[in-house]
């Protein structure tokens, strides 16, 4: 499943091709999404436009058009978007094919279907949207251990459970909610009102260094990013704790704990994780 990182990674490739391209013709496929395929709406704000930029925010692509529409998309579980060379043949589960004035394809694939995408018309207020009640990037300016500690304040949620909390901070999920409290040395299980100032700045430092990491392995397995949604899988961090139950810490040896939080799994060292 994409996560952050390799979102932002793609959004970084598409960067580099899409802007000034105009969608000279869109081709949907039948198949259902997670969100019904907005058909009137691409033919009536993303056809004809030209793409002006390429943005992120959480885990949904934002290609924003030259008349302010938005083309938003959602990769779910096993999206793909990638630019194709014109003769490609067509894959079973492209679900939505832009014709550049390049001659190359913006295509989405989905072969699971969790994935979506949407229009949001020119002049759009996202507060009617799925991007409302994001809390801040974890890469942004507004992630900061003060920011943290307030929301934290009177609760005793579990800190992992509130770190995968979008409307506390947009876009972490489960394996990298493990890699970050592992890197940070906290224990996912910790009350979250029991931490320090101190703590929460370990919680930012930590999500920025091993988010930023993982960015930076992304860009360089998919540095040929044309084609590269139709040849590589996704990439992954190297994991120090995320699936290693039972193997030992890097750190100090302790095998590494694995137990059920909220319904997920997830990995610590009992002895490095405070
Ligand atoms: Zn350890």
């Amino acid at each position: 499943m994409p996560e952050l990182p390799e979102v932002e990674v793609i959004r970084r490739g598409l960067q580099n091709h899409l802007p000034g391209r105009k969608v000279l013709d869109i081709a949907t496929g039948n198949k259902k999404l997670r969100l019904p395929m907005p058909r009137k709406n691409l033919k009536k704000y993303i056809l004809g436009t030209r793409i002006k930029s390429v943005g992120r925010r959480a885990k949904f692509l934002l290609i924003t058009m030259d008349n302010g529409a938005c083309l938003v998309v959602h990769l779910g579980m096993t999206g793909r978007l990638g630019i194709f060379p014109p003769g490609t043949p067509r894959a079973k589960h492209d679900h939505l094919r832009l014709q550049l004035d390049d001659n190359m394809q913006l295509r989405f694939s989905d072969i699971r279907r969790f994935g979506f995408i949407h229009v949001l018309a020119p002049g759009s207020d996202f507060s009617n949207t799925m991007l409302a009640n994001l809390g801040p990037e974890p890469l942004g300016r507004g992630f900061t251990p003060e920011y943290l500690k307030n929301s934290a304040a009177g609760k005793s949620r579990p800190l992992k459970n509130f770190l995968m909390d979008s409307r506390i901070v947009a876009g972490i999920g489960n394996i990298y909610a493990c890699e970050i409290l592992f890197h940070a040395g906290l224990n996912p299980g910790k009350k979250i009102s029991s931490l320090s100032i101190k703590e929460w700045a370990r919680v930012v430092d930590s999500s920025r260094h091993v988010l930023r990491k993982a960015i930076a392995c992304g860009g360089t397995t998919i540095s040929d990013f044309v084609n590269a949604s139709g040849r590589s899988g996704y990439f992954q961090l190297e994991l120090q704790t995320y699936g290693k139950q039972g193997r030992p810490c890097s750190c100090c040896s302790t095998p590494i704990t694995k137990k059920t939080m909220a319904g997920r799994s997830t990995f610590f060292c009992p002895k490095c994780q405070k």
